[in-house]
């Protein structure tokens, strides 16, 4: 039996970002669960993407429900299931939300959203590696965000014909400005997708700060044939102000 301050359900983009802010304080004892698997052999790989869309080893593969407007269609919904979640499996382009958007969120009421004030976060999860304004882009945060140059002839020929029909080439898209035509920025560092599974993955789990285990624990894993479960949580109890989880491993 085990026992940990806090527990944090799926170890994905946020999770595993939640796990590893709160294991920055070593009294923290912190449990990060993660029904899927540690990893992939094709998650690291940029293009491995197109072999993980439809993979049920790393793709819990939902599906919308059939309705009128797709035409009685299912939709392929699919989401990542491993350490990182779907930052394992996604497209790695790297687009901040829009200003305009974040500020007419905060004059409707919902303070501390404004721009201004979630811009400081932005900057905080990113090492940027591009140009760019230093106002808006961060250099020393753990998710590396690179600029591709647009190298091939043909990125190179649609931004000069953009600009041709008044469209500007914007160098940083996630700066001041989001208007204009550009590569696409994206979480690969040195030919490697940089998921958030890096900030579990670095350590390995038993000298990682974030405890981590794989654990289908919900029943609901069982009837619907998921491995074994290797943990269960057996019920969380509050001592003092922050909540205790009891952990019970190997059971089934
Ligand atoms: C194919 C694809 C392409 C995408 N492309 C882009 C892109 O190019 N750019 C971009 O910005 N965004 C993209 N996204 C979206 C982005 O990746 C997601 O919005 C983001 O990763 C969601 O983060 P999350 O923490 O909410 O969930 P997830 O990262 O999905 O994490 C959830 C985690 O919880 C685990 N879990 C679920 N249930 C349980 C349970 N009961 N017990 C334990 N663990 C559980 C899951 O296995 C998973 O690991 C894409 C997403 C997909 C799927």
């Amino acid at each position: 039996m085990q026992t940990y301050d806090y527990i944090v359900v799926g170890a994905g983009s946020a999770g595993a970002a939640v796990a590893n802010r709160l294991s920055a304080d070593p009294r923290n004892k912190v449990l990060l669960l993660e029904a899927g698997r540690a990893s992939h052999p094709w998650s690291s790989i940029p293009i491995g993407m197109a072999r993980l869309i439809t993979n049920p080893a790393a793709n819990w593969l939902y599906s919308s429900e059939p309705e009128a407007s797709t035409n009685g269609r299912r939709l392929p919904v699919p989401r990542g299931k491993l350490l990182g979640g779907s930052s394992s499996i996604n497209g790695m382009v790297f687009v901040r939300g829009q200003a305009q958007d974040f500020d007419t969120w905060a004059q409707m009421g919902n303070r501390g959203w404004s721009y201004t004030e979630v811009l400081p976060f932005f900057k905080r999860m990113e090492s940027y590696a591009g140009g760019g304004d230093d106002g808006f882009r961060g250099r020393e945060g753990p998710l590396r965000v690179t600029n591709p140059e647009p190298r091939d002839l043909l990125f190179a020929t649609i931004i000069k014909a953009a600009a041709q029909v008044g469209i500007r080439h914007n160098p940083d898209y996630n700066g001041a400005s989001q208007a204009g035509i550009a590569m696409s920025q994206a979480t690969i560092a040195g030919g490697r997708r940089m998921s958030t599974a890096a900030v579990v993955e670095c350590d390995p789990p038993c000298q990682s700060k974030a405890a981590c285990l794989r654990a289908p624990y919900a029943p609901w894993h069982a009837m619907t044939g998921m491995e074994q479960s290797s943990a269960f949580v057996e019920g969380c109890v509050s001592e003092g102000s922050a909540p205790t989880a009891v952990v019970r491993e190997n059971a089934s």
